[in-house]
């Protein structure tokens, strides 16, 4: 099985995105941000055609986000009403910026550690991701992102791959990456509180 998951939106190519996995019929996972108010009414949309929402925070700001979890969790719930206000529930997935491994916490030492206890007392389920199709590498193209993929995904029983959906290239690779895994006999499921907790290893 393979889970997509896309960060950072919803933009301006999230509707697009949108009709090319209900093409395939695939299911994909959409951690959100409150960046692009034009666009939120395709949280909703994600959510009706069978896709999972979770949370990536509102701000995504690194220096803001992680220094408390005070800060934390206003931002975190700031999303999470957006996400009922489009979908009528809130949700128990999230991913956090940066993937729970990151180092640009370290600011505010032993944040991620905090954090990811929180979440687990709270009853979500956090995802990092095993295969990034590296979509915001500078020379990234729809090519290399479908070549990360093919190259990666074969090797995990489970994969959680990263994309963006913010960046036009990598949703036109969705379409080489559904034909490819189709063809290879991957299913592409939506994430939830039962599926494969991939996890990095906690960093600060
Ligand atoms: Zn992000």
């Amino acid at each position: 099985a393979i889970y997509l998951t896309f960060d950072d939106g919803p933009g301006p190519y999230t509707g697009r995105l949108l009709d090319v996995l209900a093409k395939y019929n695939a299911k994909a996972t959409f951690f959100v941000t409150g960046a692009n108010p034009k666009y939120y009414d395709q949280i909703g949309r994600a959510y009706n055609e069978g896709h999972a929402v979770g949370v990536h925070t509102y701000s995504h700001n690194y220096r803001s986000i992680y220094s408390s979890e005070e800060a934390f969790f206003q931002d975190f719930n700031a999303v999470q009403d957006l996400i009922c206000d489009q979908t009528g529930s809130y949700t128990k997935i999230c991913r956090f910026p940066g993937g729970s491994s990151n180092t640009v916490s370290r600011y505010n030492p032993g944040i991620m550690t905090r954090l990811t206890s929180d979440l687990n007392d709270m009853g979500y389920a956090y995802f990092d991701w095993n295969v990034s199709a590296a979509d915001t590498a500078s020379n990234a193209t729809r090519y290399t992102v479908t070549e990360n993929f093919k190259e990666s995904v074969p090797k995990h029983d489970y994969s959680v791959v990263l994309q963006h959906d913010t960046n036009a290239f990598s949703v036109d690779a969705v379409e080489d990456i559904l034909f490819w895994g189709s063809r290879n006999g991957y299913t592409f499921r939506a994430l939830d509180l039962t599926s494969p907790a991939v996890h990095h290893s906690v960093a600060n």
